[in-house]
């Protein structure tokens, strides 16, 4: 079954503007990873901020677990879908807190698991958001904070996860860990990167390539390197 099925969507920033997505035919299924790849101005981002729902389709429809976008609440719409981007705000407070605010229920165990998938486990106490939360008092490098953004996206497990370049700043070492963070959430949910490294797509169980609003090709990298 899908997670997300996409029909059609058109999306306009102006009236007058060449459509930033034109007529997206796509389906995510529920598990797996799905890479987005395409140059700067494809339409990558409007995707992701489609599903967020921070904007609406011109034309066609969105549909999540079966029902469509606009029937869901940001509320139940934030309980499903986690999203990390490049300077993904963190709240004050220690890591610790900052992964239990997001998942109360989660255990002690899940918190260090979490961590551990972004090799950061060794960071519990640092104040990653700063004192008051004046990130330039943070403790933590800009690359460490956006591991703790996605141990704190990891550790909700949501049905779907939105990581938009995630992997771009990230050492090799810690980059194949983060990489086996993403992997074994694509067997509990779905997972949709907006992917620049090589590796990250090569891993990808679906590969979609978006070029000028369109979708150009769909596979995984043997087929796509079959066909083109
Ligand atoms: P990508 O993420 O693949 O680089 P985007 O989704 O950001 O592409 O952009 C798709 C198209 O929409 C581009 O032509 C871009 O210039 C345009 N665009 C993106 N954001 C805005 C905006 N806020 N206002 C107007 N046009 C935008
Ligand atoms: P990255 O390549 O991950 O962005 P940086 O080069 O910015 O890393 O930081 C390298 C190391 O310095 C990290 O271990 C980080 O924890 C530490 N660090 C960065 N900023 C600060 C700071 N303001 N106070 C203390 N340690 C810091």
């Amino acid at each position: 079954a899908a997670a997300l099925e996409l029909r059609d969507v058109v999306y306009r920033y102006a009236p007058d503007a060449p459509a930033a997505l034109d007529g997206i035919d796509l389906t995510i299924p529920r598990r797996g990873h799905t890479a987005i790849v395409g140059p700067s101005g494809a339409g990558k981002t409007t995707i992701f901020s489609l599903f967020l729902k921070f904007l609406r389709p011109d034309r066609g429809e969105i549909v999540l677990d079966g029902r469509p976008l606009d029937q869901w609440t940001l509320h139940d719409l934030r309980a499903r879908i986690a999203y990390v981007e490049q300077d993904t705000p963190l709240v004050p407070g220690t890591v610790r807190d900052n992964l239990v605010y997001a998942a109360p229920q989660a255990s002690d165990d899940e918190v260090w698991r979490a961590l551990a998938a972004v090799r950061m486990d060794d960071r519990v106490r640092s104040m990653p958001g700063g004192l008051l939360g004046d990130v330039t008092t943070s403790t933590l490098s800009g690359g460490e904070r956006q591991r703790i953004a996605l141990a704190r996206a990891l550790v909700v497990d949501p049905e779907l996860l939105l990581l938009d370049e995630v992997t771009a700043q990230l050492d090799g070492l810690t980059e194949a860990s983060v990489a086996e963070g993403i992997r074994r959430q694509a067997t509990r949910g779905a997972v949709v990167t907006i992917a620049h490294r090589l590796s990250t797509i090569m891993d990808a169980d679906q590969i979609v390539v978006l070029e000028a609003g369109r979708v150009r090709a769909v596979g995984d990298h043997r087929s796509l390197l079959a066909t083109d």
